[in-house]
């Protein structure tokens, strides 16, 4: 008998590609979903596979599942700012209940769990490139507190179950990841200009267009997640690519590749916007012999395509 996977936050972008792997590599994968932010075409391919099973539920509710569980991946959780900022309490609550739900699953079942953190527990970092080693710059209070500090909690909860019933449990530190199957319009940097060239509209830059992130191709994050399951390491590991660089020179990269002639319009900066992000990614090189292979040009060769294939509907649905 195979292994069975419990995957949270399955017909999401990251959790789809899971789900992917997980039955490419011969486990049985159950997907739950209660599609607040995702859509169930990202695993519908699935449904015809006999060793995928799809259930339609809201993680901050208790979960049962029936039978034995092997692994739990907790990916559950609003993930792009806009997201976050228009459903603000059910992102605090998949953060808290619905982890605390997971990990008592985890538990009940004697299953290993893995939980997908981020790099924004580092908030406005002022340390560069982050290591794990960092605690973060977070405003409590600020807007993005709802997200950065239901992560944190997310982590500490995820280590006193490790540490006081003896769990078995992983901690991913995700940064800035892309790929096909991200929402067109959930407003995150990689889809929003995108979009914009697409529809023949210009780039909107926020803030002066210094501040730097580096972005990681969603294959590679898959592997790293996929190392890090079946390692022994139980503190955190950032999984990211280190290629930094500013979102205006990002923007222009962008121009270049769709051929459009749109121009980059500057747009008020949000509250709380990291100025600076990159991973430092030693420890993942050193535990999981893991790094990024896929370049920028690579990875967003491929997204664009994505983007570019999706019907006229989809490309001109707003959601804000
Ligand atoms: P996504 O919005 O595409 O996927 C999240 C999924 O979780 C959606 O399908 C949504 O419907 C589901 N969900 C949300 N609340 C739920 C609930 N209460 N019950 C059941 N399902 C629920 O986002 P993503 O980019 O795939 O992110 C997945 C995970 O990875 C999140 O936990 C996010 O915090 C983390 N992460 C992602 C990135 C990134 O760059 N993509 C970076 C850091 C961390
Ligand atoms: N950003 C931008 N224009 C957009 C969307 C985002 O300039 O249309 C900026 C945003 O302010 C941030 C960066 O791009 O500095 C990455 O934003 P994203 O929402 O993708 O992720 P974050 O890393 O901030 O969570």
């Amino acid at each position: 008998m195979g292994k069975t996977v419990l995957i949270t936050g399955a017909a999401g972008f990251l959790g789809s590609h899971l789900c992917d792997r997980f039955i490419k590599e011969g486990f049985r994968v159950i997907g739950m979903d209660n599609l607040i932010t995702g859509d169930i075409r990202n695993i519908e391919h699935l449904f015809k596979n006999k060793d995928f099973e799809f259930y339609n539920h809201d993680v901050t509710k208790f979960i049962h599942v029936p039978g034995e569980l092997d692994y739990i991946l907790h990916f559950a959780s609003p993930a792009s700012p806009i997201d976050y900022l228009k459903i603000p309490i059910q992102t605090l609550k998949v953060g808290s209940l619905g982890t605390h739900h997971c990990l008592g699953l985890a538990k009940e079942k004697g299953a290993r769990i893995l939980i997908a953190s981020t790099s924004e527990i580092y908030g406005d970092p002022l340390v560069h490139p982050q290591s794990e080693e960092y605690y973060g710059n977070v405003n409590t209070i600020g807007p993005r507190g709802v997200y950065d500090e239901a992560k944190r909690f997310q982590e500490s909860l995820t280590m006193a179950y490790h540490r006081f019933h003896g769990l078995e449990t992983r901690i991913v530190r995700i940064f800035n990841t892309y790929g096909p199957r991200m929402r067109l319009n959930d407003g995150r940097v990689i889809p929003a200009f995108i979009g914009q060239a697409l529809r023949g509209e210009d780039l909107t830059v926020f803030g002066d267009g210094l501040q730097t992130r580096s972005f990681c191709y969603v294959d590679d994050q898959v592997e790293g997640i996929y190392r890090l399951l079946f390692s022994d390491y139980v503190d955190p590991v950032n999984i990211g690519n280190p290629d930094e660089l500013t979102i205006k020179d990002f923007a222009e990269e962008i121009i270049k590749l769709t051929g459009t002639d749109q121009k980059i319009v500057y747009k008020e900066l949000p509250k709380d916007d990291p100025m600076q992000r990159q991973p430092d990614i030693t420890r993942a090189r050193e535990i999981l012999s893991w790094e990024p292979k896929v370049s920028r040009e690579e990875g967003m060769k491929i997204t664009y395509d994505y983007f570019k294939n999706l019907s006229k509907e989809d490309l001109l649905k707003k959601e804000h």
